[in-house]
């Protein structure tokens, strides 16, 4: 079985893809930058109920306090070391975003209408051999409809190519699901409150398949080439990826 994660992954560099395959675990130590998404993921899958308050800031206040008191409940592995301090640290860095947040969600009324149906659903094609579980999934019209939460930089504009590739993945195993066909999904950047409609694309479609044969082909043992863009800078595999000659011959 494929992951939509896998996906995800190799769209980064199909060679993380690779020592992820084959056992080899990307985060080597919780960084405050992860603290801070995972408290904001959490946060956004209250932002509809925020949206239907009377007073949708003092609502996220109080649903940031929950969470506050719940993360280690609900991440108790990725948590398992890290302290308190650090992690007040990261609940004040979150609580600084609340106004901007709260400020901007009105201008999703129509996305957060919508009926909410589950949180994490677990989808699986036996048909393309995937597997995966979009963040929410909502009802409009009577249409199952994927909307993945982003905790990351927003672009300027509409979403970035990674989001919509693994937003495309998870409409192809909802349509298999509920034998139906996606036209959009949703992608909500959490940290401005800011949803963005997606057309699911025939190239996209068909690039998720591409992908899909590619991780097949690494799941078998294939190591890929380094792309040239890869992001070896912020990568955890560099010792095992033997990058670092390559890395140190661009400075000098
Ligand atoms: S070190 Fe660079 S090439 Fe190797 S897995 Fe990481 S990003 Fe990819």
């Amino acid at each position: 079985m494929i992951k939509v994660s896998d996906i995800t992954t190799y769209l980064k560099c199909p060679r993380m893809c690779y020592f992820m395959n084959r056992g080899h675990d990307l985060i080597n130590e919780i960084s405050s930058g992860y603290l801070e998404r995972i408290i904001l993921k959490e946060l956004a899958l209250t932002y509809d109920s925020a949206v239907l308050s009377n007073d949708n800031l003092s609502f996220l206040k109080t649903q940031l306090e929950r969470i506050s008191n719940e993360i280690r409940v609900i991440y108790p592995n990725e948590l398992k070391n890290v302290d308190d301090e650090t992690l007040e640290k990261s609940i004040a860095e979150v609580s600084s975003l609340l106004d901007t947040i709260s400020s901007n969600l009105s201008l999703n009324n129509d996305f957060y209408s919508s009926e909410f149906v589950c949180d994490e659903p677990v989808l699986c094609s036996t048909k393309f051999e995937l597997t995966g579980s979009p963040d929410r999934m909502i009802k409009i019209n009577e249409n199952f409809i994927p909307s993945i939460i982003k905790t990351g930089k927003m672009p300027e504009n509409g979403v970035w190519q990674g989001d919509r590739l693994q937003l495309t993945a998870y409409s192809i195993l909802v349509e298999e699901k509920f034998v139906s066909i996606i036209e959009k999904g949703f992608v909500e950047y959490a940290r401005w409150g800011i949803v963005r409609p997606v057309v699911i694309k025939r190239h996209e479609r068909r690039k998720v398949l591409q992908v899909r044969e590619r991780i097949k082909k690494i799941q078998d043992g294939f190591m890929p080439e380094r792309p040239g863009d890869a992001p070896c800078q912020y990568c955890g595999f560099t010792e095992i990826c033997d990058v670092k000659s390559t890395l140190a011959s661009k400075f000098f």
